[in-house]
């Protein structure tokens, strides 16, 4: 494609990575974000008082080539380390070993850290909530959500999850028909800070016959300050589903307590907690191609819903769509 304009919506790890493959080949790219930062589901919270969570990804793993490359880059750059971490399986307080260690990664000094280093240098737009791309000539008109007008593109590409992703494509019915097949499960996500140590011998757990699938000690992974003592506590999507319209402070309490049933670690009131609710959280079910264009249209969409469900995929979905586009006569 000759090298005209491209706006690119989201700024999580698939619409930066696919941004910088463009900008790197020459490509004028906007990216539009409507969140005040760059991380999407790999932000990271940072409280008044600087106390810093990974609510969304608490880490990543690598299965390809390609995305082990790029994270060994990451690693010579100090963006991101491993993460040698001791986990369990905690069975209603009864504590075994993680069954299959895996190796696992995490992003420094916050998991948002990969999306900073990729949108440096990049144009990148916050707080700006795109509205459905609209046809003009043989481009696009880019608007937000009050009709401002935001530009004109030689080519949209929108990276947020798919239910978002669908209601964006108004004006490409074949991609819509494919986006909203895919179906994205919930999750809460409870963020609390104590001021003693809580005393588990683990650092992290993923938790059976709870509300709970996961939780982490934020303050143990390697580049974050060991205090206060914060972790981060993961709902179930089934739970989530049940209790999706509840009060967040609600939510906070009963995830507190499933926390202390599972750990046994007695009674502790945490000096600041909050939830937050991740509507869109994973695709349990992603669309099997790599990512979707209309060619003809120049619109298309990326994601760790398209491909594979995780930040490897996001990434490689985003990368894989840039080389496409760059390909069209
Ligand atoms: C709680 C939780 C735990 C997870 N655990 C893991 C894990 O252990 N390992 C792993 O690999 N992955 C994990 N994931 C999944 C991983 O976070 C995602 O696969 C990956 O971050 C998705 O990146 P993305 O770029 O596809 O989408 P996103 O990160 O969702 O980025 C999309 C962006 O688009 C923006 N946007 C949406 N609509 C608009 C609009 N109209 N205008 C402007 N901007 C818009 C959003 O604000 C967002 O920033 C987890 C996710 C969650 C939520």
């Amino acid at each position: 494609m000759e090298k005209g304009a491209v706006c690119i919506i989201g700024a999580g790890i698939s619409g930066l990575t696919c941004a910088r493959n463009l900008a790197d080949r020459g490509y004028p790219v906007t990216v539009f974000e409507k969140s005040r930062g760059v991380g999407g589901r790999m932000s990271t919270r940072r409280t008044d008082d600087g106390t810093l969570f990974d609510h969304g990804a608490p880490y990543f793993t690598v299965q390809g080539e390609r995305f082990r490359s790029q994270v060994e880059r990451w690693i010579d750059d100090g963006v991101v380390v491993p993460w040698e971490v001791n986990i369990v399986e905690l069975y209603q307080g009864r504590a075994d070993k993680e069954g299959r260690p895996v190796e696992r990664f995490v992003a420094v000094p916050g998991m948002n850290g990969i999306c900073h280093s990729l949108a440096q240098g990049l144009d990148v737009r916050f707080n700006t909530t795109v509205a459905p791309p609209e046809r003009d000539g043989d481009g696009w008109l880019i608007r937000d959500q009050d009709g401002g007008e935001l530009g004109r593109f030689q080519a949209v590409l929108i990276s947020a999850p798919a239910p978002q992703t669908t209601a964006l494509l108004k004006a490409a019915p074949l991609l819509v028909k494919r986006a909203e097949r895919v179906r994205m499960a919930p999750s809460w996500a409870v963020m609390a800070a104590f001021q003693e140590p809580l005393g588990p011998a683990y650092d992290a757990a993923f938790i059976h016959q709870s509300p709970l699938t996961w939780i982490a000690k934020n303050s143990g992974k390697p580049g974050r300050p060991t205090s206060p003592e914060t972790w981060v506590l993961q709902a179930t999507p089934a739970w989530t589903a049940e209790q999706i319209e509840k009060e967040p402070s609600r939510v906070t309490r009963r995830l507190l307590e499933a926390f202390r049933e599972a750990t046994g670690c007695g009674s502790a009131e945490p000096s600041f907690s909050t939830a937050h609710l991740w509507r869109y959280a994973v695709p349990p079910e992603p669309h099997p191609g790599p990512f979707m264009l209309d060619e003809k249209l120049r619109i298309g969409a990326c994601g760790d819903w398209c491909g594979g469900p995780r930040v490897e995929g996001a990434f490689l979905s985003g990368a894989l769509l840039a080389e496409r586009l760059c390909e069209l006569a």
